[in-house]
């Protein structure tokens, strides 16, 4: 029966590395996927962002362009106001210039206003800029592990499939079935040792006189907690 559960432990050495390994093989290509989605929403938020600063810059010149526009009436306006002849004239032509000023003013306003909000949101650009690249690159760097990660898995997995067939060959068809039966059902791990008494996997303290047995390791003993084959592992101290 000993040199059966060391077969058997093994084996589960065996199998917990190609689980973790096959594990991690899919981990990787799901937070690169997670990473691309990131960087996507990314790109469109900064695309949103230009798109906005290149309307604001528009925005901007159009009024600059209807404050020069203004400015050259009222000069034009003020000089007509030297040559008028009448009173009527005058008033009407002074109007003329108030009115100008107010829509001059206006603008003036509204392009302060623009700056302003042109430049927080050109800092926002930058810094989105800034973040995308950084994210582009962590996607290179990813995309680049995991590769690496499946090629060098890749080999070990067969390697260790290799090592596992001759492993599972030395232990009897219907031990291998059990041990298979359990791994199945508690999370890959069919073995548990048992340390001071107490199963490593469940942590349930073996009764007594099963403990006695276990130590003799004369018949295959299951944890009556967790139901995976035990096996006793002398104190270490
Ligand atoms: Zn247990």
């Amino acid at each position: 029966m000993k040199d059966q559960i060391k077969l058997l432990i093994q084996l589960q050495g065996i199998d917990s590395s190609l689980d973790a390994m096959r594990q991690e093989m899919s981990a990787g290509p799901q937070e690169l996927e997670q990473m691309k989605l990131e960087t996507d929403e990314l790109e469109q938020r900064l695309t949103q962002i230009q798109a906005n600063v290149a309307e604001m810059g528009k925005k901007k010149r159009d009024l600059e362009g209807n404050i020069e526009a203004d400015s050259e009436s009222i000069e034009k306006s003020q000089g007509r106001l030297q040559q008028v002849k009448t009173n009527r004239e005058f008033k009407a032509t002074q109007k003329e210039v108030d009115d100008l000023k107010k829509r001059k003013r206006d603008a003036e306003e509204q392009l302060l206003a623009l700056m302003e909000e042109l430049e927080k949101t050109e800092i926002t650009q930058k810094e989105l800029t800034a973040e995308l690249a950084e994210k582009k690159t962590g996607c290179q760097a990813k995309d680049e592990d995991v590769t690496k990660v499946n090629i060098s898995f890749e080999k070990q997995i067969v390697e260790l499939t290799e090592d596992k067939g001759k492993i599972a060959a030395a232990i009897p068809p219907e031990l291998l079935h059990r041990y298979n039966f359990i791994r199945d059902r508690r999370e890959g791990l069919a073995l548990a040792g048992v340390v001071r008494g107490t199963c490593e996997a469940c942590h349930l303290s073996i009764p007594p006189q099963e403990f006695i047995n276990l130590q003799k390791a004369e018949s295959l003993m299951t944890c009556p907690g967790c139901q995976r084959i035990i096996y006793w592992e002398p104190d270490i101290t």
